[in-house]
């Protein structure tokens, strides 16, 4: 499988009266803009290598589609980053986090991590789960509220680690769901005129994968100290990734908004970066916000990595939909 696969989502309209005949029409890999009864695209239109998926589509299908492959391939040894990319109201939330009828990416993702483990008989699992969210460039533990402004550290024995985080270890998917559920409460919301609940932080909810090979000696199972493998899995619900002009911010939310925008756009020439190939790539600067240098490890080498950009079908966005396709554009 590819290392970054890319997709752009379209969410379904908001509501009746914000379909104003405008729509964003997809044909196999390209998408483009078109005003009411305007043929050709009266807008931008761009072409993606990977999947287009249109108001209709489930979050399972998307999983299917893109994802399900670097969950897997977590389970065997790779490590690997799934995240959402998109405005505030795009539906990052919704794609990662799901409904009841339509689960998530990452409740699918830990149901599939567990199924897997059950089918890999000749190994042993132990799983550990962290959740922690990256606001105004700090680091809070959103299993243990106490935990705030942790530091990353890097040594040799642990690789790049984030110190004091909790990590759980779990046994099943139900464990995992309360968990974040619990988890979820902790997570910071502020007040913009775009959105009464945006979503100002990055979330990262973290898998740790441990295995090693089971050795069958006189009908007892024994485990051998070699073959170990490690890896680490992060699914990642991204801060909206609108300018901040265009909510109104001023103070505490204009510093948010700077940091988001720093955060994101380094993302952005991270993924860049990668997607060039090994020869033209030189310095990535993975070191140059929190988030990217917390996903280092599960981005580049041999990691596989799954990009969902959202997208809002409303004529009224379409300045932060091009920003969002663009940035798709770039990530392949
Ligand atoms: P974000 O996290 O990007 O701010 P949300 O995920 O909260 O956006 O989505 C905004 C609203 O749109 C929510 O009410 C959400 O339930 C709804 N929504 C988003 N995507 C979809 C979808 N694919 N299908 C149905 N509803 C969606
Ligand atoms: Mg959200």
């Amino acid at each position: 499988m590819e290392k970054i696969c890319v997709a752009v989502r379209v969410r379904p309209y908001a509501s009746e009266e914000s379909m104003n005949g405008s729509f964003w029409k997809i044909e196999d890999n390209r998408i483009s803009f078109h005003r009411a009864h305007e043929t050709p695209a009266s807008g931008p239109s761009y072409a993606f290598a990977d999947h287009i998926f249109d108001e209709s589509c489930t979050n399972a299908r998307v999983y299917e589609l893109l994802t399900k492959d670097v969950i897997r391939a977590a389970v065997e040894g790779f490590n690997g980053t799934a995240f959402a990319y998109g405005q505030t109201s795009s539906g990052k939330t919704f794609t990662m986090n799901g409904s009841d009828a339509d689960p998530g990416i990452t409740r699918l993702a830990v149901k599939d991590v567990f199924d897997k483990i059950q089918t890999t008989s000749d190994r042993e699992f132990l799983i550990r789960v962290s959740y922690m969210e990256i606001y105004n460039e700090e680091i809070n533990d959103l299993f243990s509220v106490e935990n705030q402004k942790l530091q990353i550290h890097e040594s040799l024995e642990r690789g790049i680690f984030v110190a004091g985080l909790r990590e759980e270890i779990v046994n099943d998917a139900d464990e995992v769901f309360r968990l974040l559920e619990s988890g979820e409460v902790n997570r910071h919301f502020g007040e913009t005129n775009m959105n009464a609940r945006s979503s100002r932080s990055h979330t990262i909810f973290r898998m740790v994968i441990e295995s090693r090979e089971k050795e069958h000696v006189m009908g007892r199972e024994m485990s051998t100290s070699d073959a170990i493998r490690v890896s680490v899995l992060n699914l990642v619900d991204l801060a909206g990734s609108e300018r901040i002009a265009k909510t109104g911010a001023d103070g505490v939310r204009l510093k948010e908004g700077k940091h988001i925008n720093k955060s994101l756009m380094i993302l952005g020439n991270v993924i860049n970066k990668l997607s060039e190939g090994a020869k033209q790539r030189g310095h990535i600067p993975y070191r140059d916000s929190k988030l990217t240098r917390i996903l280092q490890p599960s981005l580049g080498g041999n990691a596989k990595t799954s990009i969902i950009c959202t997208i809002a079908p409303e004529e009224v966005h379409i300045e932060e939909t091009k920003g969002t396709l663009q940035f798709a554009s770039r990530a392949k």
